[in-house]
Order: C-alpha cells, then sequence, then structure tokens
C-alpha cells in the first residue's frame, strides 16, 4: 500500500535536493567550527555562509541570527532570555507548549503573566492586548500562525502597538516561515523563532532572530556560541540544510500558497459533494493546516481509519492511557468538547496529488458510513 503523507504541519520530509546537497558537504564539515585549523575553518566556513544566505532569505543582518536545535529551543531562548520576575509578560491562551509551559513556570518565578484568548475566528486581537498592557509590561509573545487551526494573526499590527510602548515583541513563527515570503527589516518584529523541519529542511535545526539592540541572557550555559545563547557545537550539516529550506520556500512560497489553496479547495468540494457533515475552524487561514470537525465520527476513529488505508492526518485529540483529550487551541476559540474531540487536521505538503486528494476525500466518507452502520 502506497502511503500518503497529510501531516506536514506535524513535520514536512527533507526535501531530496536538500538532503543530495548536505550530503555533497559531509567531506568539508569535518572540523568544529570553533577550532583554529584548516579543517575547523572550513566548517566554520558553511557555518557563516549558511548565516548570510538565511539572512538574506529572511531581510535581517547577519548579527541578527543565532542558530538553534528547533522551535522549541529558538522560543525557550526568546522567553527566558528576555524575562525576570517582577516583568509582566502578555501571550495567549493557545500557544505552542514552547511558549505556554515556559509562561507557566517564569508565572511561578515571579512573572505577571496575561494569557490572551483567541476570538471565535481563531485570530488574536490586537485591542485585547493593548487592554492587559501594565507599566512593568516587558514582552508581548504572540504566535504568527497557529499550528491546529492555521490562523494568521497580525502580527505586523501587534508588533507595531508594541514599538509603539516601547515593549518587546516575539513571534513563534514556527508554522509561517517557509510559506510566506517575509522581510524583517520592514517589520517591528524584536524577536522570531524558526523551524527547519516545517519547510522541508532537515529536523533538529531552528533559528531566532533578534533584532539588533535587543539583549538576551543565557539560558544555557556552556560555550560561547551562537552568542552564547545556544552554546555547544553547532549542527554545521543541518544548519547548511535549514539555509536551503528557507531560500528554496521562500523563492516558491507563493506559487506554492497559491497550489495548496487550490487543493485545499478541491478537497472540500469533493467532502461536499460526498454529503459529510463538517464545518471548517479558523478564518483567515495559512494555506496548509486545514482543521475540520466531522460531525458523525470520533477524531481518534478517523485517524486510525485513515491510518490503516494509507493516510496520515493528525488527530484533533492526543489519547493518552485510554482518556480522549481535546486540543487546547480548540477549546480557547470556543468549541466543545463533543465538537472538539471530532475535530482533525490535514496539512497538505507540496508533493500531494489530485488523485490523492479526492481518494482522502472518499476514504474519510468510507470510515465515517462503516463506522456508523
Ligand atoms: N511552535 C509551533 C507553532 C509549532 O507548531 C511547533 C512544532 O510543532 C513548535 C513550536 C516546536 O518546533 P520544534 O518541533 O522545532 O521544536
Amino acid at each position: 500500500m502506497k502511503r500518503i503523507y497529510c501531516d506536514n504541519a506535524a513535520s514536512t520530509p527533507l526535501d531530496k535536493d536538500i538532503l543530495n546537497k548536505m550530503n555533497d558537504i559531509v567531506d568539508r564539515a569535518i572540523g568544529n567550527p570553533s577550532s583554529i585549523h584548516k579543517f575547523g575553518q572550513e566548517s566554520k566556513a558553511i557555518l557563516e555562509r549558511a548565516r548570510l544566505s538565511a539572512c538574506k532569505s529572511l531581510g535581517c543582518n547577519r548579527s541578527e541570527l543565532i542558530f538553534t536545535s528547533c522551535g522549541t529551543e529558538s522560543n525557550n531562548i526568546a522567553l527566558l532570555g528576555i524575562l525576570k520576575p517582577g516583568d509582566h509578560l502578555i501571550t495567549s491562551t493557545y500557544e505552542h507548549p514552547a511558549v505556554l509551559k515556559v509562561a507557566n513556570i517564569l508565572e511561578k518565578k515571579g512573572v505577571e503573566v496575561s494569557y490572551i484568548k483567541p476570538q471565535y475566528s481563531g485570530k488574536i486581537c490586537t485591542a485585547d492586548i493593548e487592554k492587559e498592557i501594565r507599566p512593568h509590561t516587558k514582552l508581548i509573545s504572540i504566535m504568527f500562525v497557529n499550528n491546529e487551526i492555521g490562523t494568521i494573526n497580525p502580527i505586523n499590527e501587534i508588533s507595531e502597538m508594541s514599538h509603539s510602548k516601547n515593549i518587546i515583541f516575539h513571534t513563534d513563527a514556527v508554522q509561517y516561515i517557509g510559506k510566506e515570503e517575509i522581510n524583517l527589516k520592514e517589520t517591528k518584529i524584536d524577536l522570531l523563532s524558526l523551524s527547519a523541519h516545517k519547510f522541508y529542511g532537515p529536523k533538529g535545526v531552528g533559528a531566532l532572530f533578534i533584532r539588533d539592540g535587543i539583549d538576551l541572557h543565557p539560558t544555557y550555559i556552556g560555550g560561547s556560541q551562537e552568542n552564547n545563547l545556544s552554546p555547544g557545537t553547532e549542527n554545521i550539516i543541518g544548519i547548511y540544510g535549514l539555509s536551503l529550506a528557507l531560500e528554496m520556500s521562500l523563492t516558491t512560497a507563493k506559487e506554492r500558497k497559491q497550489v495548496t489553496a487550490k487543493n485545499e479547495s478541491t478537497f472540500i468540494d469533493t467532502l461536499k459533494k460526498l454529503n459529510l457533515n463538517f464545518n471548517i475552524n479558523g478564518e483567515d487561514r495559512l494555506p496548509g493546516i486545514l482543521n475540520l470537525t466531522f460531525m458523525d465520527i470520533l477524531s481518534t476513529d478517523l485517524v486510525m481509519g485513515l491510518d490503516m488505508s494509507g493516510y496520515a492526518i493528525s488527530g484533533g485529540s492526543a489519547c493518552s492511557s485510554g482518556i480522549t483529550t481535546a486540543p487546547n487551541t480548540l477549546i480557547e476559540i470556543g468549541l466543545n468538547e463533543d465538537l472538539a474531540k471530532k475535530t482533525v487536521r490535514i496539512s497538505f505538503g507540496k508533493d500531494i496529488t489530485k488523485n490523492n486528494i479526492i481518494n482522502l476525500a472518499k476514504s474519510i466518507s468510507t470510515i465515517i458510513r462503516d463506522t456508523n452502520e
């Protein structure tokens, strides 16, 4: 059975051309980039060329990008590097755990935290943030695109508002970068997290944009790599892969977005033709994350049924020890537990075909029919 992957929001496959190019540099990435001998300097040259290329793709200075091991690490370094007891943080209730759990821990250590609820549309409202601002508000951290429902937050508006009030602004852009063009110079974003495995780069490598002039105190202690913020020997080949993936995805972003949007509407039209009872959650979505509630089946049954038919999608709910829990994002936008447990996330990637999409819709229809017989 040919397996069809529709869970690209969880992770994308490593692009074959990028993999080949990564393989090509293996013999030139032997040394530790901190070593002064020829081998070390060869690695250092690859590292700094990759930084230059990534910064060009993102529209920032070379001094403004550090490499990390993943989006989670980037978020941790940003929040923990800015906030001290007595400071105030504004974030949202539907952030990824790499922000939300850090905020919870900081709260226990004396940082005051305001949690903004998304609207039913799935978006965070700038005015809701503004109302929470206090004299000691140090940081606002709002995700660019929500990983469950794909809604795009008004990040330019929020970052401009933060800037006008001298508050540092961080965005977890792990689900955004690689899908849309960006020029960081033209924004008021101070800190931005990204992760290579969300845009056809290798897993285990990420980056954090830190605008010149923003000072972070180190979270990890060790060597002085990556401005003392991500100490440890850099993942040279992975970082090279990240820079290639950024270049590839940003040059093709516009075209890919259109193709993905077309694929999603083909899928929705097919579901409608099959008379399936479903809702799309979230407005103003970035094509690539489609969150659907199917009224007549639990997400766990649908995800397992599709897996047996060869399709990988993501359950809107996590199942542990036999207890099915509804995902936080869905509850936060106002879905009740019952609907949240009937919700799945489908994320089409660049290699999906029209046939795959139509057959996926047909399989969903068959599974729902069989489950209800
Ligand atoms: N932030 C968001 C919005 C995500 O979707 C993810 C991954 O799913 C992360 C952070 C964590 O990224 P990583 O897997 O690179 O640690």
